[in-house]
């Protein structure tokens, strides 16, 4: 298994996705209000949780301690500015928020739109299971008979706590459609359900005038791409640079605060991306998970990911 720092061992942020309460349906991994605020107190107590403000001086500065956390929003989730705003506005502590300009422009981000989709438009996963194979079923003979090749035994082995319909789901997935055919057949299914995407937009992320807002209240605003390919490390050079510098152009257009942080989607990366976001003028980036690597320079600082912090604390 791959060696993980362990938390205090290195100065880390603590990555948060997902929130519910009553306005947002809970799906997997979501926390409440109640667990956020436990995560606060107990890295409060064990560690030394910072201002992102603070925390971004003394990275460029050199002079973070191992034992100095900051909290971390990736993918401009409403959810997150309804729930976990109000939580940090009360413990008078800013965080940094990783923006992707596409989402604050309006358009959809279709991940997102399927986790809703799945989550909210089904009676279970089980349920979602049942309608998505019929469709694949129906939808091409050709691929339909490639499911001989799926040996629930095998496929995904590693991961002992799927059950054979989480290998069946993820095989037709992966190995037979691939990227392309999947997201047509899921867009195929929300008339099945009377789901329409574009209903839900401003219900699962945040505009402008939220971004706008958290700055007024001191947060840090940072790059998380334009439009969050989940695989930036097998883009061009030109791809990224793009991706990069369209976030960044807009968020300083329509900010006050210069781009000087960012957090890599998915956790990919590679050499040249470091490059882009050196030329760039970024100052220092997170990685999305605590892996111990050779080479943590300022654009790989470690998270933990919420999730890892609930099951620690049982909440
Ligand atoms: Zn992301």
């Amino acid at each position: 298994m791959e060696e993980k720092y362990h938390l205090g061992e290195v100065p880390f942020g603590v990555m948060f996705h997902h929130f519910h309460n009553e306005d947002h349906p809970s799906s997997q991994g979501s926390i409440d209000e109640v667990a956020f605020k436990k995560i606060i107190q107990h890295l409060d107590e064990k560690f030394n949780l910072i201002s992102a403000d603070t925390w971004l001086d003394k990275a460029m500065k050199d002079e973070l301690k191992s034992e100095d956390v900051c909290l971390t929003f990736d993918d401009s989730l409403m959810c997150q500015y309804d729930i976990a705003k109000p939580v940090l506005d009360e413990f008078k502590i800013n965080a940094f928020w990783f923006l992707c300009s596409s989402l604050l422009e309006g358009n959809l981000e279709l991940l997102e739109v399927f986790r809703y989709f799945r989550t909210n438009c089904f009676d279970g996963v089980e349920d979602f299971y049942s309608v998505f194979f019929k469709a694949f079923e129906d939808s091409s003979e050709q691929d339909f008979k490639k499911l001989s090749g799926f040996d629930p035994d095998k496929y995904l082995a590693g991961f002992p706590f799927y059950t054979l319909n989480d290998r069946k789901f993820r095989y037709i997935r992966d190995k037979i459609l691939g990227v392309e055919k999947y997201n047509s057949l899921m867009c195929e299914m929300f008339s099945l359900r009377d789901f329409d995407p574009a209903s839900i937009k401003d219900k699962l992320w945040m505009g402008l005038d939220h971004a706008k807002e958290l700055e007024k209240d001191g947060h840090i605003l940072g790059l998380h791409t334009h439009s969050h390919p989940t695989m930036v490390a097998g883009l061009s050079y030109e791809n990224q640079l793009s991706e990069y510098e369209v976030n960044k152009v807009y968020l300083e257009k329509h900010l006050t605060q210069k781009s000087l942080t960012m957090s890599h989607p998915c956790n990919s990366y590679n050499k040249s991306t470091i490059e882009i976001l050196n030329n760039l003028g970024v100052k220092i980036g997170f990685r999305a998970n605590m892996a111990k690597i050779q080479s943590s320079g300022k654009f790989e600082f470690p998270r933990e990911d919420h999730a890892n912090l609930v099951k620690e604390l049982n909440l």
